[in-house]
């Protein structure tokens, strides 16, 4: 069952040819990492998955909806931007709560969302804290409880460990699988690092010139010569 599906989409930029006749599908519940190097289309992949643009040929769908036909209000995407992007104004527990203030629940819900969002990335103990009192990987859980506290039907993961040090990294990277693991959540992680790809998804598409040119399980890939 495909939560995400790619067909024959193409997107251009004037003269520029970001996508070339993509043909894509991601499975519910899978890491389907997006890795290929700067300027290859992976950004604009993750616009148009999240309606933020729309194709110049080609149709997207999101749990079988044309994302073009689904209203801003009913889109449920959880995205982790690179750098995490927190409000250095609000507290953790304020950042989280922020994705949930169009949800209209009662104060106590939401709370209690919250912080069960925030136990889930073991940051329940800081919720008072303001993000510039917050490590780079304390952060980061801060960020990625921010993006699942809505229970998205597609989490987005941008090039997410790229502030953090190789140790955190690597920390962080199991770290996010086992979360995403536990909530069996659709996740795209886009990356132009190889390891990080092969090593946290079930499968990875190889993006180069707009074009995929390889869509596999890491061992797949790693066995082609
Ligand atoms: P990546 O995220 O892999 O670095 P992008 O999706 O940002 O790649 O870009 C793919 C190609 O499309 C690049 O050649 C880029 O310059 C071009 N591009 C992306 N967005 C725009 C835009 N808004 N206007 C013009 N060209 C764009
Ligand atoms: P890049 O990620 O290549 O730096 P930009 O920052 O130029 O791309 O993003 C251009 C537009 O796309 C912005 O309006 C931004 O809100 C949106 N955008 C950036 N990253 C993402 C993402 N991961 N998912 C959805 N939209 C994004």
């Amino acid at each position: 069952q495909a939560d995400v599906v790619l067909a024959g989409v193409e997107k251009r930029y004037g003269n520029t040819i970001a996508l070339r006749s993509m043909d894509l599908s991601i499975e519910r519940g899978e890491l389907f990492a997006l890795l290929g190097p700067s300027g290859c289309g992976k950004s604009t992949t993750l616009r148009l998955i999240a309606g933020f643009e729309q194709p110049s040929a080609g149709r997207v769908f999101v749990r079988g909806n044309d994302v073009t036909r689904i209203p801003s209000s009913k889109r449920n995407f959880g995205i982790v931007f690179q750098g995490f992007a927190l409000f250095p104004h609000m507290t953790v527990a304020q950042n989280v709560g922020f994705g949930l203030r169009m949800r209209k629940l009662q104060k106590s819900e939401m709370k209690q969302r919250v912080m069960s969002a925030l136990e889930l990335v073991g940051l329940d103990h800081l919720a008072d804290r303001y993000p510039r009192q917050l490590s780079g990987g304390q952060q980061q859980r801060a960020a990625l409880a921010r993006a699942i506290v809505i229970e998205p039907d597609v989490l987005v993961l941008d090039e997410p460990m790229s502030a953090l040090d190789k140790i955190l990294r690597d920390r962080m990277q199991v770290e996010i699988r086992r979360i995403q693991q536990r909530l069996k959540m659709t996740t795209i992680l886009v990356t132009h690092d190889q390891e990080e790809a092969l090593g946290m998804a079930d499968r990875v598409g190889v993006l180069n010139g707009g074009r995929i040119e390889q869509v596999g399980t890491p061992r797949s890939i790693y066995e082609t010569p």
